[in-house]
């Protein structure tokens, strides 16, 4: 992939990724709001109850507490009716009521009655047809089986109020405004930590005449109890809305984590790749290097390839001169190629029989350069007796034989190209003097050598 792709592509991945994020968060704030809208103005449950959809309703009176009034219930026009006849008597409470009930015997004490602890609001339609101006009592019975027994009705948690209808006889209250009955908390000895109210079990609601109703007859009229809540609590919509935005933090933080986690491969990758090139391109640097210095036929240097050899002056540097003795015959008699062959070999030869400091390179043609660094005349000398002699005695390709002629020189206090003529100078003599021999350059008085 090209660079300019890299970057597209880059550039790409990142608009897509703040895309995403951005939607999230639009997402995010849409839902939060819409769901706090709901939650304030809709999301709400009813339950009603009335004459046509609950049955167990039935009428009670003091009777039961040893009181002398009566109670009886009718159904009229999908209301009910309570005729009451208060009656004084020694039990000092009288009363009537309807009672709505919401468990069904037989009695167990595993029982659950209504649960109603998710509303908040209670709205009655209830009003006396005579006695316009007496209170109503409402009264919700919870079970619990920490404080009740749930054979015992009397055991069973009142939670109520007392209150007064008005014409119309709809009345909104709140289930906040409930309260336990002081005189069954004192009578039952419940312990504070179980004294609040509590619906998640209730077993009666019960529609009863106020706590000081006077002797009579009251006909009482209950049309419907309807119970108001938010579907869900609050809290639970907080809760809900703080799991999502945190989980959603999450994602982005694991997404963020998993990015820089490529990124970091990438760059490592990228890393690698730019290392492989360098190096590749160090390689081809060097080939590039070595064509130019080199002799492509024998591998040994080239003219320019020698020449960093002689551009420092040293103490010490000599210098040998070689070329083939009759080279163009062997091309005329064996040919070119036969010719190319013995060139290489001749360096190859030179090279394995020289010191591993002494530099190779062709000159041109047939001609050679050995450059000694370190070494004297002498030791040139020599060295160039040894190579001659193995020249001579060498079996070439095609069982040729052949010699060569040496000039020797150690550099003096002169240029690279005077040192160099020199040595040719001596070359050029060895060949005059009949070939396959070694000639010294020796120093003239005006050279000053180094050693
Ligand atoms: P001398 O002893 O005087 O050096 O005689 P010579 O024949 O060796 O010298 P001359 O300069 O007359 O000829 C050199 C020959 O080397 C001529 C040319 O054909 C041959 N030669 C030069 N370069 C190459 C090469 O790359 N390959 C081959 N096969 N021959 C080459
Ligand atoms: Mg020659
Ligand atoms: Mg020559």
């Amino acid at each position: 992939m090209t660079p300019i792709n890299k970057a597209t592509l880059y550039i790409e991945t990142v608009m897509i990724r703040s895309k995403f994020y951005n939607t999230l968060l639009i997402t995010l704030i849409t839902v939060t709001c819409i769901t706090i809208i709901l939650q304030i103005f809709s999301l709400k449950k009813t339950l009603v109850l009335q004459p046509d959809t609950h049955k167990a309703v039935k009428a009670i009176s003091d009777q039961s507490l040893n009181g002398t009034s009566s109670a009886t219930l009718i159904k009229n026009n999908n209301k009910w009716l309570l005729k009451c006849n208060i009656q004084a008597s020694s039990y000092n409470w009288p009363f009537c009521e309807i009672a709505l009930n919401f468990f069904e015997a037989p009695y167990s004490k595993s029982m659950k009655g209504l649960d109603l602890s998710s509303y908040s609001s209670i709205q009655l339609k209830a009003k006396y047809l005579n006695h316009p101006n007496s209170s109503i009592r409402i009264q919700l019975r919870n079970y619990n089986d920490s404080y009740a027994k749930i054979d015992d009705d009397s055991t069973w948690k009142y939670i109520g109020i007392e209150y007064w209808p008005d014409d119309m006889g709809i009345t909104e209250i709140p289930m906040k405004s409930l309260q336990v009955a002081s005189w069954w908390l004192n009578e039952q000895k419940i312990p504070i930590h179980l004294s609040a109210p509590e619906f998640d079990s209730v077993m009666v609601i019960e529609i009863s005449t106020g706590n000081k109703i006077k002797p009579g007859q009251y006909m009482l009229e209950l049309e419907y109890i309807k119970f108001t809540g938010k579907f869900f609590t609050n809290s639970q919509v907080l809760y809900t809305l703080i799991a999502l935005w945190v989980f959603s933090a999450i994602i982005v933080l694991l997404l963020n984590l998993k990015h820089s986690r490529e990124k970091l491969t990438n760059t490592a990758r990228e890393a690698q790749e730019l290392k492989q090139l360098n190096q590749l391109l160090n390689v081809k640097t060097k080939t590039l290097k070595d064509k130019a210095e080199r002799d492509p036929l024998t591998g040994a240097l080239n003219r320019s390839g020698i020449q960093p050899y002689f551009t420092q002056k040293q103490k010490k540097l000599s210098l040998i001169f070689i070329d083939i003795d009759h080279f163009k015959l062997i091309n005329d008699i064996h040919g070119h190629l036969v010719g190319d062959e013995i060139l290489k070999e001749f360096v190859k030869t030179i090279s394995e029989n020289c010191r591993n400091t002494d530099i190779i390179a062709r000159w041109g043609g047939e001609e050679f350069l050995l450059v000694c660094p370190d070494t004297l005349l002498s030791e040139a000398f020599e060295l160039a007796q040894l190579l001659r002699k193995i020249m001579d005695e060498k079996t070439w390709v095609n069982n040729i034989k052949l010699t060569s002629s040496f000039g020797v020189a150690q550099r003096g206090d002169e240029s690279a190209s005077d040192f160099i003529e020199r040595a040719d100078k001596a070359l050029y003599d060895a060949k005059a003097r009949g070939r396959n021999q070694v000639v010294m350059s020796k120093p003239t008085s005006h050279l000053n050598p180094l050693i």
